[in-house]
């Protein structure tokens, strides 16, 4: 819920002293665009604005987290906190990052009249009516944007042992209860108290050190969360949740990784296992592992929000069970089904490890 607050708070616009731009494609009216922010000097068009104004269409894309424009040299690729315009498999660079500022995704400049030019296949006229005026403010630079310079990398080495760190984050905490069951019971507690006896199991168990993003009942930003998983020897990062449904019968775990992890998966024929995405592997050896223990494994989804983050790092997040559901509330509170689910979730992991370092090794 937290991030859609986020959301919401950038989407108020907080106008100043208002900049302007003309843009018109050589040899036709020039159209002028005030919805513009200036910073020392750099002005910041929203990029549907100026795509508008030159003949080109595009939109934003929320399973990639990127602007897709159409172009005649196929489909071109830009991204908050990214220096790249990617053209079909070709990354050019640009000057500035593209930035979200009031909401909108806005790119300089130069980007018109260099890669926009390039894109349109003619030259443009650019025109700043303001170029003295500053008014972007400052404090939106955070947030979203800051969020998007995350890039979660899978990083693990042939070399190396089989997994050097796991981050875990326990959903949720402080005034960010998640579901609360009708007895009063609250996700935030469930997924430390599993978050914990996992940790436990791993570095017992491995001998490796486990990251949790929270240790006690207060509440996290997007950011911290991520940061814990963006630390350098991490290898992979679970989240813990437990969810709800309106019908008290839903029971049983969920696994979710990124959209994108996915559709690899669907736009591969067959999809084989070489060819699944590290976060798919992981969540089949949790869901297997979970199974193997008669737990009841609904499935592995791709998760709609951004809270997994962005990038390659073998990330899954566990939905442990519904809280909605009388018995399974019972049970996840019993030491002996989460020493269960515990168990499971260690044995996926290990398994995990252990075919992604024959994996690296078959490579080599
Ligand atoms: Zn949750």
């Amino acid at each position: 819920m937290r991030f859609f607050i986020i959301l919401i708070c950038l989407f108020l616009p907080l106008h100043s002293a208002v900049a302007a731009v003309d843009i018109a494609l050589r040899g036709k009216d020039p159209v002028r665009l005030k919805d513009v922010y200036q910073q020392r000097g750099v002005p910041y068009i929203a990029i549907e604005d100026a795509l508008a104004a030159v003949g080109l269409k595009g939109h934003w894309n929320s399973i990639s987290h990127s602007f897709l424009i159409s172009t005649k040299h196929g489909r071109a690729e830009i991204s908050p906190a990214s220096s790249f315009l990617k053209v079909g498999d070709e990354y050019y660079p640009l000057e500035e990052k593209p930035r979200f500022i009031d909401g909108r995704l806005r790119v300089t400049d130069s980007f018109i009249l260099n890669q926009l030019a390039q894109l349109t296949g003619r030259s443009i006229y650019f025109r700043n009516l303001d170029p003295d005026i500053d008014n972007t403010p400052t404090k939106q630079e955070s947030t979203l944007e800051k969020l998007f310079a995350f890039f979660l990398n899978k990083k693990t080495t042939a070399s190396g042992p089989l997994i050097r760190a796991v981050a875990i984050d326990p959903g949720h905490g402080g005034l960010d209860t998640g579901v609360i069951a009708s007895s009063g019971y609250k996700e935030k507690q469930l997924n430390l108290e599993i978050a914990e006896k996992l940790a436990k199991q791993l570095k017992m168990k491995l001998g490796i050190p486990i990251y949790l993003s929270r240790d006690g009942d207060y509440e996290l930003t997007m950011e911290q969360r991520l940061q814990s998983a963006s630390r350098e020897d991490v290898d992979i990062w679970l989240l813990v949740h437990a969810q709800a449904a309106f019908s008290t019968a839903m029971n049983g775990v969920t696994l979710f990784v990124r959209p994108e992890e996915i559709a690899q998966d669907v736009a591969v024929e067959e999809a084989a296992e070489e060819h699944l995405s590290d976060s798919m592997l992981l969540a089949n050896e949790l869901a297997l592992a979970l199974q193997e223990r008669s737990i009841e494994v609904r499935g592995i989804y791709p998760s709609s929000r951004l809270s997994l983050g962005r990038g390659n790092l073998p990330t899954v997040q566990i939905e442990l069970g519904f809280l909605s559901n009388p018995e399974e509330l019972q049970q996840l509170q019993t030491p002996e089904y989460q020493q269960q689910i515990i168990q499971a979730l260690y044995a996926g992991i290990r398994q995990y490890a252990k075919q992604s370092k024959e994996k690296i090794d078959g490579v080599n």
